[in-house]
C-alpha cells in the first residue's frame, strides 16, 4: 500500500482551496501572507502587530502562546489568557488567527479562539497530536519536521487527512544540515516538490527558515517564485525586545518593504 493517498495529486488533481470565511482563502489564486510575533507576548504588543496587518490589509495575524523552546527555562507562552486577548483583539479588527497546538488536551479549550492550528515543526510526527486534529473542523498548518522529509511531512498530512479533516496546508520551515551559518536550510526545492505531489497549499516560512531578520524578504521572495501559495513571517514593534526569535523577526518598516515587494510580483491577500 502507498505511505500516502488522500493528499497527494494522483488522488485529487484540483489544487485544494482553504476557506477561514469573512472572504479570508488561501489558494493559489493569491500570495496569503501571515504574520506577526514568535510569541503573543501582551495586549499592547498584539494591539501594535494588528494595526500593522490593517494598514497593509493583512488578514492573517501569527503568534505563539503555547512555545516550544529548547530550554525549559525560556519563555513558554502566555497560554489560553494571551490567546483569548489575541482572539479578542484579532476578532475587533477582521483578523484571523494562526497559532501553534503542542498537545492533544489543549484542543478543546483552544477551539473557539483559532481559525488555523499550527503543528509545529518539533510536533510533525506527534501522531496522537495528528489524529486528534483530524477530528476537528479547523484548518490545520502542518510544519515539516526539523529533521523530516518531504515525504514524511506529506504522511503527517495524511494522518489528518484520513482521520476526517481534509483542510489542510504544508508549510515547508527550513531542515537542519551540517551547515551551521544560519539557523536552519530552507528547502527551496521542496516547495515546487510539494506542489507536484500534493493538491494541499504549500505555505513557506523564512523567518524560522533561515533564523537572520535582515534576508528574510529575499527568501520570502524566492519562496513565491517557486510557486508557495503563502509564507508565514515574524514581526514585531520591536524585534530586540521580542521574547523569542527576534533575531530573525521583522520590524514594521521590513514588513511594509515586503508587502509591496510582494505586490509586484503576485495579487496579495
Ligand atoms: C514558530 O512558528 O514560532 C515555531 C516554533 O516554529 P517551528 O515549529 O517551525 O520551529
Ligand atoms: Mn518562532
Amino acid at each position: 500500500t502507498d505511505a500516502y493517498k488522500l493528499v497527494s495529486r494522483k488522488w485529487k488533481v484540483n489544487p485544494t482551496s482553504i476557506d477561514l470565511g469573512d472572504g479570508v482563502q488561501i489558494n493559489e489564486n493569491n500570495f496569503t501572507l501571515m504574520a506577526g510575533p514568535c510569541s503573543i507576548e501582551s495586549e499592547e504588543q498584539i494591539e501594535a502587530v494588528v494595526e500593522q496587518l490593517v494598514k497593509n490589509n493583512i488578514k492573517i495575524m501569527r503568534g505563539g502562546v503555547y512555545k516550544p523552546r529548547s530550554s525549559p527555562y525560556a519563555f513558554r507562552g502566555l497560554g489560553i489568557e494571551g490567546l483569548k486577548s489575541f482572539h479578542r483583539i484579532c476578532r475587533a479588527n477582521g483578523i484571523k488567527i494562526i497559532t501553534e497546538v503542542m498537545q492533544v488536551s489543549q484542543i478543546e479549550e483552544m477551539m473557539e479562539y483559532v481559525d488555523i492550528f499550527q503543528v509545529g515543526a518539533r510536533n510533525t510526527q506527534n501522531f496522537n497530536l495528528l489524529d486528534a486534529l483530524g477530528a476537528v473542523d479547523k484548518p490545520v498548518m502542518i510544519k515539516r519536521g526539523i529533521s523530516g522529509s518531504i515525504d514524511e511531512l506529506l504522511q503527517s498530512a495524511e494522518y489528518v487527512f484520513s482521520a476526517g479533516n481534509e483542510k489542510l496546508l504544508l508549510c515547508e520551515r527550513g531542515i537542519r544540515t551540517f551547515e551551521g551559518a544560519y539557523r536552519n536550510t530552507f528547502d527551496i526545492n521542496a516547495i515546487p516538490i510539494l506542489k507536484e505531489k500534493s493538491h494541499l497549499p504549500v505555505i513557506a516560512d523564512p523567518s524560522h527558515g533561515i533564523g537572520i531578520r535582515k534576508h528574510v524578504e529575499r527568501i520570502t521572495l524566492a519562496a513565491l517564485v517557486a510557486g508557495a501559495d503563502g509564507a508565514i513571517v515574524e514581526m514585531h514593534h520591536e524585534p530586540e525586545k521580542a521574547f523569542s526569535d527576534g533575531q530573525q523577526t521583522l520590524d514594521f518598516d521590513e514588513f511594509s518593504t515586503l508587502v509591496a515587494k510582494i505586490k509586484k510580483l503576485r495579487e496579495v491577500a
